[in-house]
Protein backbone atom coordinates (compact mmCIF):
# COMPACT_ATOMS: atom_id res chain seq x y z
CA UNK A 1 0.00 0.00 0.00
CA UNK A 2 1.33 3.43 -0.94
CA UNK A 3 2.50 5.42 2.17
CA UNK A 4 2.27 8.72 0.19
CA UNK A 5 0.38 11.26 2.74
CA UNK A 6 -3.24 12.13 2.10
CA UNK A 7 -4.68 15.91 1.79
CA UNK A 8 -8.16 16.38 2.16
CA UNK A 9 -9.42 20.03 -0.39
CA UNK A 10 -13.26 20.92 0.51
CA UNK A 11 -14.46 22.64 -2.99
CA UNK A 12 -11.46 21.00 -5.00
CA UNK A 13 -12.92 20.90 -8.01
CA UNK A 14 -12.78 24.49 -9.57
CA UNK A 15 -10.70 27.70 -8.87
CA UNK A 16 -8.88 27.48 -5.75
CA UNK A 17 -9.58 24.27 -4.80
CA UNK A 18 -8.80 22.89 -8.00
CA UNK A 19 -5.23 24.52 -8.79
CA UNK A 20 -4.38 22.95 -4.53
CA UNK A 21 -5.22 19.99 -5.39
CA UNK A 22 -3.22 19.52 -8.44
CA UNK A 23 -0.42 21.21 -7.25
CA UNK A 24 -0.10 19.01 -3.99
CA UNK A 25 -1.01 15.86 -6.06
CA UNK A 26 2.61 17.06 -7.85
CA UNK A 27 4.02 17.43 -4.76
CA UNK A 28 3.65 14.01 -4.09
CA UNK A 29 0.44 13.85 -1.65
CA UNK A 30 -2.49 11.57 -2.50
CA UNK A 31 -5.78 14.05 -2.75
CA UNK A 32 -9.23 13.91 -2.09
CA UNK A 33 -10.91 16.15 -4.45
CA UNK A 34 -14.52 17.28 -2.83
CA UNK A 35 -17.36 19.07 -4.83
CA UNK A 36 -20.76 19.92 -4.29
CA UNK A 37 -22.58 19.73 -7.49
CA UNK A 38 -20.16 19.97 -10.57
CA UNK A 39 -18.75 16.32 -10.48
CA UNK A 40 -17.79 16.31 -14.27
CA UNK A 41 -15.43 19.74 -13.04
CA UNK A 42 -14.20 17.27 -10.14
CA UNK A 43 -13.92 14.40 -12.10
CA UNK A 44 -11.86 16.66 -14.67
CA UNK A 45 -9.36 17.41 -11.58
CA UNK A 46 -8.80 13.93 -10.97
CA UNK A 47 -8.17 12.94 -14.68
CA UNK A 48 -5.68 15.56 -15.07
CA UNK A 49 -3.77 14.20 -11.52
CA UNK A 50 -4.22 10.59 -13.35
CA UNK A 51 -2.37 11.64 -16.36
CA UNK A 52 0.20 13.68 -14.32
CA UNK A 53 1.03 10.10 -12.74
CA UNK A 54 -0.94 11.33 -9.24
CA UNK A 55 -3.56 9.83 -7.58
CA UNK A 56 -6.86 11.44 -6.72
CA UNK A 57 -10.59 10.61 -5.63
CA UNK A 58 -13.91 13.05 -6.22
CA UNK A 59 -15.70 13.05 -2.84
CA UNK A 60 -19.55 14.86 -3.23
CA UNK A 61 -20.05 16.21 0.24
CA UNK A 62 -21.81 19.81 0.74
CA UNK A 63 -19.93 21.40 3.41
CA UNK A 64 -23.42 23.14 4.72
CA UNK A 65 -24.37 19.29 5.82
CA UNK A 66 -22.96 18.15 8.83
CA UNK A 67 -24.10 14.68 7.64
CA UNK A 68 -22.17 15.31 4.78
CA UNK A 69 -18.96 16.10 6.26
CA UNK A 70 -19.17 12.68 8.45
CA UNK A 71 -19.56 10.87 5.17
CA UNK A 72 -16.87 12.58 3.51
CA UNK A 73 -14.24 11.42 6.23
CA UNK A 74 -15.36 8.19 6.33
CA UNK A 75 -15.18 7.59 2.19
CA UNK A 76 -11.28 9.26 2.54
CA UNK A 77 -10.76 6.91 5.51
CA UNK A 78 -12.15 3.54 3.64
CA UNK A 79 -10.31 4.55 0.48
CA UNK A 80 -7.23 5.86 1.51
CA UNK A 81 -6.84 4.80 4.87
CA UNK A 82 -5.07 7.81 6.48
CA UNK A 83 -5.42 11.62 6.72
CA UNK A 84 -2.33 14.06 6.95
CA UNK A 85 -3.61 17.49 5.78
CA UNK A 86 -7.20 19.28 5.00
CA UNK A 87 -7.52 22.05 2.97
CA UNK A 88 -10.91 24.17 4.28
CA UNK A 89 -11.09 26.17 0.99
CA UNK A 90 -14.64 25.62 0.00
CA UNK A 91 -16.36 28.92 0.55
CA UNK A 92 -19.21 30.83 -1.11
CA UNK A 93 -20.32 34.44 -1.31
CA UNK A 94 -23.86 35.95 -2.39
CA UNK A 95 -25.04 38.60 -4.97
CA UNK A 96 -24.22 41.91 -3.61
CA UNK A 97 -26.06 43.39 -1.05
CA UNK A 98 -26.26 46.11 2.22
CA UNK A 99 -26.64 44.61 4.97
CA UNK A 100 -29.88 45.86 5.55
CA UNK A 101 -30.80 44.28 2.43
CA UNK A 102 -30.31 40.51 3.17
CA UNK A 103 -32.25 38.23 4.62
CA UNK A 104 -32.11 35.60 6.92
CA UNK A 105 -31.55 32.74 5.02
CA UNK A 106 -28.67 33.79 2.96
CA UNK A 107 -26.87 34.71 6.43
CA UNK A 108 -27.29 31.37 7.81
CA UNK A 109 -26.45 30.04 4.23
CA UNK A 110 -23.08 31.87 4.17
CA UNK A 111 -22.53 31.28 7.96
CA UNK A 112 -23.54 27.68 7.50
CA UNK A 113 -21.23 26.67 4.55
CA UNK A 114 -18.02 29.17 5.41
CA UNK A 115 -17.92 28.78 9.48
CA UNK A 116 -19.70 25.58 10.55
CA UNK A 117 -18.82 23.68 7.84
CA UNK A 118 -14.78 25.17 7.87
CA UNK A 119 -14.96 24.17 12.03
CA UNK A 120 -16.30 20.69 11.92
CA UNK A 121 -14.44 19.63 8.70
CA UNK A 122 -11.18 20.37 10.83
CA UNK A 123 -12.97 19.08 13.80
CA UNK A 124 -12.91 15.89 11.90
CA UNK A 125 -9.35 16.07 10.45
CA UNK A 126 -8.15 16.53 14.15
CA UNK A 127 -10.05 13.56 15.28
CA UNK A 128 -7.45 11.64 12.93
CA UNK A 129 -4.24 13.45 13.05
CA UNK A 130 -3.65 15.15 16.34
CA UNK A 131 -1.13 12.83 18.40
CA UNK A 132 -3.79 13.25 20.86
CA UNK A 133 -6.26 11.08 19.16
CA UNK A 134 -3.71 8.55 17.73
CA UNK A 135 -2.69 10.51 14.52
CA UNK A 136 0.88 10.97 13.62
CA UNK A 137 -0.07 14.94 12.96
CA UNK A 138 -0.80 16.50 9.99
CA UNK A 139 -1.39 20.32 9.19
CA UNK A 140 -4.41 22.34 8.13
CA UNK A 141 -5.07 25.55 6.12
CA UNK A 142 -8.32 27.98 6.04
CA UNK A 143 -8.83 29.84 3.36
CA UNK A 144 -10.12 33.37 4.97
CA UNK A 145 -10.12 36.09 2.88
CA UNK A 146 -8.38 40.02 2.55
CA UNK A 147 -12.68 40.70 3.20
CA UNK A 148 -11.94 40.39 6.52
CA UNK A 149 -9.79 43.44 6.32
CA UNK A 150 -11.43 45.31 3.90
CA UNK A 151 -15.19 44.66 5.02
CA UNK A 152 -16.44 44.28 1.58
CA UNK A 153 -18.97 47.02 2.21
CA UNK A 154 -22.21 47.04 0.02
CA UNK A 155 -20.92 43.67 -2.12
CA UNK A 156 -20.92 40.96 0.86
CA UNK A 157 -20.40 42.14 4.54
CA UNK A 158 -21.86 39.11 5.84
CA UNK A 159 -19.14 37.34 3.40
CA UNK A 160 -16.35 39.49 5.28
CA UNK A 161 -17.66 38.71 8.54
CA UNK A 162 -17.50 34.89 8.07
CA UNK A 163 -13.99 35.10 7.00
CA UNK A 164 -13.13 37.11 9.95
CA UNK A 165 -14.22 33.80 12.17
CA UNK A 166 -12.16 31.88 9.86
CA UNK A 167 -9.03 34.01 10.66
CA UNK A 168 -9.97 33.49 15.08
CA UNK A 169 -10.82 30.18 14.85
CA UNK A 170 -6.93 29.82 13.03
CA UNK A 171 -5.49 30.86 15.63
CA UNK A 172 -7.61 29.35 18.20
CA UNK A 173 -7.44 25.96 16.61
CA UNK A 174 -3.84 26.33 16.06
CA UNK A 175 -3.02 27.08 20.05
CA UNK A 176 -5.33 24.46 21.46
CA UNK A 177 -3.45 21.50 19.27
CA UNK A 178 0.29 22.91 19.20
CA UNK A 179 1.52 20.05 21.23
CA UNK A 180 -0.64 17.40 19.13
CA UNK A 181 1.49 17.56 15.76
CA UNK A 182 -0.71 19.66 13.89
CA UNK A 183 -0.53 22.95 12.48
CA UNK A 184 -3.24 25.40 11.44
CA UNK A 185 -2.77 28.40 9.36
CA UNK A 186 -4.74 30.38 6.89
CA UNK A 187 -4.52 32.10 3.91
CA UNK A 188 -6.11 35.49 2.91
CA UNK A 189 -6.34 35.42 -0.96
CA UNK A 190 -6.62 39.13 -2.77
CA UNK A 191 -8.94 39.43 -5.73
CA UNK A 192 -8.51 35.96 -7.63
CA UNK A 193 -9.25 34.94 -10.92
CA UNK A 194 -11.91 32.43 -10.33
CA UNK A 195 -15.87 31.68 -11.20
CA UNK A 196 -16.29 32.73 -7.59
CA UNK A 197 -17.23 36.45 -8.74
CA UNK A 198 -19.22 35.11 -11.44
CA UNK A 199 -21.54 33.49 -9.04
CA UNK A 200 -21.86 36.21 -7.04
CA UNK A 201 -23.22 38.21 -10.10
CA UNK A 202 -20.18 40.59 -11.03
CA UNK A 203 -18.16 38.09 -13.79
CA UNK A 204 -15.52 40.59 -14.32
CA UNK A 205 -14.85 41.72 -10.54
CA UNK A 206 -11.44 40.35 -10.61
CA UNK A 207 -10.56 42.19 -14.05
CA UNK A 208 -12.52 45.49 -12.94
CA UNK A 209 -10.75 45.74 -9.92
CA UNK A 210 -7.47 45.69 -10.79
CA UNK A 211 -6.36 49.23 -10.88
CA UNK A 212 -7.34 48.73 -6.64
CA UNK A 213 -4.53 46.39 -6.28
CA UNK A 214 -1.04 47.79 -5.64
CA UNK A 215 -0.10 45.04 -8.14
CA UNK A 216 -2.57 45.98 -10.76
CA UNK A 217 -3.80 42.58 -11.63
CA UNK A 218 -6.08 39.90 -9.56
CA UNK A 219 -3.62 36.93 -8.55
CA UNK A 220 -4.15 33.30 -10.16
CA UNK A 221 -5.43 30.27 -8.22
CA UNK A 222 -2.37 28.88 -8.60
CA UNK A 223 -0.47 31.72 -7.01
CA UNK A 224 -2.68 30.81 -3.90
CA UNK A 225 -1.93 26.89 -3.96
CA UNK A 226 1.63 27.66 -4.22
CA UNK A 227 1.31 29.54 -0.64
CA UNK A 228 -1.12 26.60 1.02
CA UNK A 229 1.39 24.04 -0.24
CA UNK A 230 4.26 25.83 1.76
CA UNK A 231 1.98 26.19 4.78
CA UNK A 232 1.08 22.16 4.73
CA UNK A 233 5.00 21.40 3.99
CA UNK A 234 7.86 20.61 6.09
CA UNK A 235 9.48 24.11 5.06
CA UNK A 236 6.60 25.48 7.25
CA UNK A 237 7.25 23.25 10.45
CA UNK A 238 7.57 25.99 13.08
CA UNK A 239 4.47 28.25 11.41
CA UNK A 240 1.05 27.63 13.46
CA UNK A 241 -1.60 30.23 14.12
CA UNK A 242 0.01 32.25 11.13
CA UNK A 243 -2.72 34.50 8.37
CA UNK A 244 -0.75 34.67 5.18
CA UNK A 245 -2.19 37.34 2.54
CA UNK A 246 -1.90 36.35 -0.76
CA UNK A 247 -3.04 39.90 -2.52
CA UNK A 248 -0.74 41.68 -4.53
CA UNK A 249 -0.30 44.13 -1.85
CA UNK A 250 -4.06 45.08 -1.42
P1 LIG B 1 -15.01 28.99 -6.84
O1 LIG B 1 -14.20 29.17 -8.06
O2 LIG B 1 -16.39 29.52 -6.77
O3 LIG B 1 -14.99 27.43 -6.45
C1 LIG B 1 -15.69 27.04 -5.31
C2 LIG B 1 -15.40 25.60 -5.03
O4 LIG B 1 -16.04 25.28 -3.77
C3 LIG B 1 -15.99 24.64 -6.05
O5 LIG B 1 -15.14 23.52 -6.11
C4 LIG B 1 -17.33 24.29 -5.44
O6 LIG B 1 -17.82 23.00 -5.81
C5 LIG B 1 -16.98 24.27 -3.97
N1 LIG B 1 -18.12 24.49 -3.10
C6 LIG B 1 -18.98 25.54 -3.08
N2 LIG B 1 -19.90 25.38 -2.12
C7 LIG B 1 -19.63 24.18 -1.54
C8 LIG B 1 -20.23 23.45 -0.52
N3 LIG B 1 -21.33 23.90 0.13
N4 LIG B 1 -19.69 22.26 -0.18
C9 LIG B 1 -18.60 21.78 -0.82
N5 LIG B 1 -17.98 22.44 -1.80
C10 LIG B 1 -18.50 23.62 -2.16
O7 LIG B 1 -14.25 29.65 -5.58
P2 LIG B 1 -12.74 30.17 -5.38
O8 LIG B 1 -12.65 31.54 -5.88
O9 LIG B 1 -11.79 29.15 -5.84
O10 LIG B 1 -12.72 30.28 -3.79
C11 LIG B 1 -12.18 29.27 -2.97
C12 LIG B 1 -12.03 29.84 -1.57
O11 LIG B 1 -11.20 31.00 -1.62
C13 LIG B 1 -13.35 30.28 -0.93
O12 LIG B 1 -13.34 29.97 0.45
C14 LIG B 1 -13.35 31.78 -1.13
O13 LIG B 1 -14.12 32.44 -0.16
C15 LIG B 1 -11.87 32.07 -0.99
N6 LIG B 1 -11.46 33.34 -1.59
C16 LIG B 1 -11.57 33.54 -2.93
C17 LIG B 1 -11.18 34.76 -3.48
C18 LIG B 1 -11.26 35.07 -4.94
O14 LIG B 1 -11.09 36.23 -5.32
N7 LIG B 1 -11.51 34.07 -5.80
C19 LIG B 1 -10.68 35.76 -2.64
C20 LIG B 1 -10.59 35.52 -1.28
C21 LIG B 1 -10.98 34.30 -0.77
P3 LIG B 1 -18.81 22.81 -7.09
O15 LIG B 1 -17.91 22.88 -8.29
O16 LIG B 1 -19.42 21.46 -6.91
O17 LIG B 1 -19.78 23.92 -7.05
Amino acid sequence: MSEAPVLLVTGGSRGIGAAVSKLAARQGWRVAVNYASNKAAADAVVDAISADGGEALAVRADVGNADDIVSMFETVDRHFGRLDGLVNNAGIVDVAQRVDEMSVDRIERMMRVNVTGSILCAAEAVRRMSRKHGGSGGAIVNISSMAVIIGSPSQYVDYAASKAAIDTFTIGLAREIATEGVRVNAIRPGIIDTDIHASGGLADRARDMAPNIPMQRPGTAEEVADAVLYLLSPAASYVTGSILNVSGGR
